[in-house]
């Protein structure tokens, strides 16, 4: 133990070492990874309730690691927003998603809307308007079919600073989905201000839904809400047809889940997409 300061004393912990040494080892492997382009987007169909046809699609971030294969993104996003990576990451996803998107098109299957998660690191960068403006401009997609989702709590961070991105997204014409929401505490009054098309009701509202009341109660009013609000609701995390079966009779108007397809491969997701199955 060392000294420091007066009455402090800064103990050498070996095992803060050892994680400190980690954490520089992963976000080096993480610089590697984005130089290498080794991340890849699976993507997950959004049903519409009443015509069952897909209308969306969400993009979710997968490390294609050299060694240890598929990585999820609860193993490295939050790595690489400490450590500021996660701009780049994000810029690599905005272009593979929008990219992925238009080749859709040109397969002639009917368009659908392609959604990217946003952190708030990269929400909160200066360059993320023109990020977006590039991503699309180079894919060729017109940015109707471009739907951003952030969450709840970063939106809550700073509301007035959110606002004004959130309309210079608007202006690109790209929408706008509120992710994991019921999770954080937006007001109503807060949430009327921002310009949004849609809810995304989080997963865990859903996952006791048909046995938790409250779950039911919960999800059933972020609906009205939605309706009271003029937005979009869909539904996530989506396992059983109970579930769905609730949710259609509560009004939602999307779904996306387990049910119909985990996240898969784009070249899986084009059959999904050709058979609509
Ligand atoms: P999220 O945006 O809430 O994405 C939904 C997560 O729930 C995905 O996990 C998806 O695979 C999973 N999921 C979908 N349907 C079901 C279901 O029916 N049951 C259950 N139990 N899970 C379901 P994934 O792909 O591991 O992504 C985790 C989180 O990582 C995402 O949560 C999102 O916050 C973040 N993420 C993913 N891709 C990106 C990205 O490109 N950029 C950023 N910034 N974050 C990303
Ligand atoms: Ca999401
Ligand atoms: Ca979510
Ligand atoms: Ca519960």
């Amino acid at each position: 133990a060392k000294e420091n300061g007066r009455n402090s004393i800064q103990v050498f912990d070996p095992a803060m070492a050892e994680n400190a040494r980690q954490k520089l080892g992963r976000s080096e492997e993480l610089r590697r990874a984005i130089e290498r382009d080794e991340f890849v987007l699976h993507f997950q169909p959004q049903k519409d309730m009443t015509s069952g046809e897909i209308i969306g699609v969400e993009a979710l971030v997968r490390w294609n690691h050299p060694t240890e294969g598929l990585v999820f993104p609860g193993e490295f996003i939050p790595l690489a927003e400490e450590s500021g990576l996660i701009v780049p990451i994000g810029e690599a996803v905005l272009r593979k998603a929008c990219g992925q998107a238009k080749k859709w098109q040109e397969l002639g299957l009917p368009p659908v809307k392609i959604g990217v998660n946003m952190s708030a690191r990269q929400f909160q960068e200066p360059g993320m308007i023109r990020h977006v403006a590039a991503a699309l401009a180079e894919s060729g997609l017109e940015p109707r079919w471009l739907e951003i989702e952030v969450t709840e709590s970063l939106l809550m961070r700073d509301v007035q600073g959110a606002i004004m991105k959130m309309h210079e997204l608007n202006a690109l014409g790209v929408s706008l989905a509120i992710d994991d929401f019921g999770t954080g505490y937006s007001s109503l009054s807060t949430l009327k201000r921002f310009p949004l098309s849609r809810l995304k009701i989080d997963r865990s509202f859903i996952a006791d839904i048909p046995d938790d009341a409250d779950d039911m109660a919960i999800t059933s009013a972020i609906v009205s809400l939605a309706r009271i609000l003029a937005l979009d609701v869909i539904a996530e995390g989506v396992e059983t047809e109970a579930q769905a079966h609730f949710l259609s009779e509560a009004g939602c108007h999307a779904i996306q889940g387990y049910l119909f397809s985990r996240p898969i491969p784009a070249e899986e997701m084009t059959r999904v997409m050709r058979e609509g199955t």
